[in-house]
């Protein structure tokens, strides 16, 4: 007789090739776990609705850098998603801390993620679901490669249009993402190696995973409508205030890019990272700029900071 495992061939008992996964620590379902062993049902709402909020804090040398700005955004999009976890916020650091702790990494992307979960009678009333909460830590990821970041990203334009806030909140950190990888293939069919993507009015909005800054004279200027309000971004702010460059929340428009003299991307994955072409042209003249060199230098310094910065304790 046909057993059900030889009609798939190739499905050996563990179900998982470890090679497929970076190496790490997993904690869901009260346990952790080798990160090729985390897995969700695929009848879980985060999976078939986008329905989970998350967010990434990283670890750079053996310390957390703004763990409390990441907990707080990650706890105020579960209660406006009407989601709630059986943790309060030191057994969630806590569990961020065990799992890069075990995972042995001293340079970390850390990741917290709700999701609906589903219902035991599979219900399609979300307010039934059991919410779920993962976390893991994986080896620090960035948006730009090393190169990248020596010699600055090239950037492409799409008049993809971010999903509108009336429809998602982006304050939410969330995985509504089609517009943004849509803008990623624009941007790879242009020769480009990463995205910016319009809001609404047809004003710059925010890239696969970052935030947008243009320098003109020697004063900033970032997106306000519509973006995720990301914590680089706000830690850019509060260098600039450090270093006494003025920095506007305001509208950006894609003509106001071209023409700047400096313009960076910020992310917990990667930081603050240099842009040199925009839609084939060269920023100024093409060159990473001194403003973007001087906040990356900082940022860098303020992760051994203790008012910025947490340990991480290692057995
Ligand atoms: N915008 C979007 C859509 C993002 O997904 C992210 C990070 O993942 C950011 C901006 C940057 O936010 P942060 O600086 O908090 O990492």
């Amino acid at each position: 007789m046909t057993t059900p495992s030889s009609m798939l061939p190739g499905i050996d008992k563990h179900h998982t090739d470890r090679r497929r996964y970076p190496h790490g620590v997993a904690f869901m379902d009260g346990q952790y776990l080798p990160m090729s062993e985390a897995k969700i049902s695929v009848l879980d709402w985060g999976l078939l609705h986008s329905d989970a909020t998350y967010d990434t804090v990283h670890v750079w040398n053996g310390r957390f850098f703004r763990m409390d700005l990441h907990i707080n955004r990650f706890f105020s999009g579960m209660e406006r998603l009407r989601m709630t976890i059986p943790y309060n916020r030191e057994k969630l650091i806590s569990i961020l801390s065990d799992c890069v702790a075990l995972s042995g990494h001293k340079s970390a992307y850390v990741e917290m993620i709700c999701t609906r979960g589903s219902s035991p009678t599979f219900s399609r009333d979300p307010r039934q679901a059991e919410n779920q909460l993962i976390a893991f830590a994986i080896p620090f990821g960035s948006v730009a490669n090393k190169e990248q970041l020596e010699r600055g990203l090239h950037v492409a334009i799409s008049d993809t249009i971010r999903i509108p806030p009336q429809s998602v909140d982006p304050t939410i950190k969330n995985y509504h993402w089609l517009d943004l990888v849509k803008g990623l293939f624009d941007a790879y069919d242009k020769g480009a190696e990463t995205a910016l993507i319009v809001d609404t009015n047809g004003n710059l909005a925010e890239g696969p995973g970052f935030n947008v800054f243009i320098v003109k004279r020697g004063a900033l200027k970032t997106p306000e409508f519509g973006v995720l309000p990301g914590i680089t971004r706000r830690t850019v702010i509060e260098l600039c205030a450090e270093l006494g460059f003025s920095v506007d929340a305001a509208d950006v428009s894609p003509r106001e890019l071209r023409a700047a003299d400096e313009v960076f991307i910020t992310s917990t994955a990667g930081g603050i990272m240099p842009v040199t072409n925009v839609d084939g042209a060269p920023v100024a003249c093409g060159q990473v700029g001194s403003v973007t060199r001087r906040l990356m230098d900082l940022y860098w310094q303020k992760h051994e900071d203790p008012a910025w910065s947490t340990a991480v304790v290692y057995p």
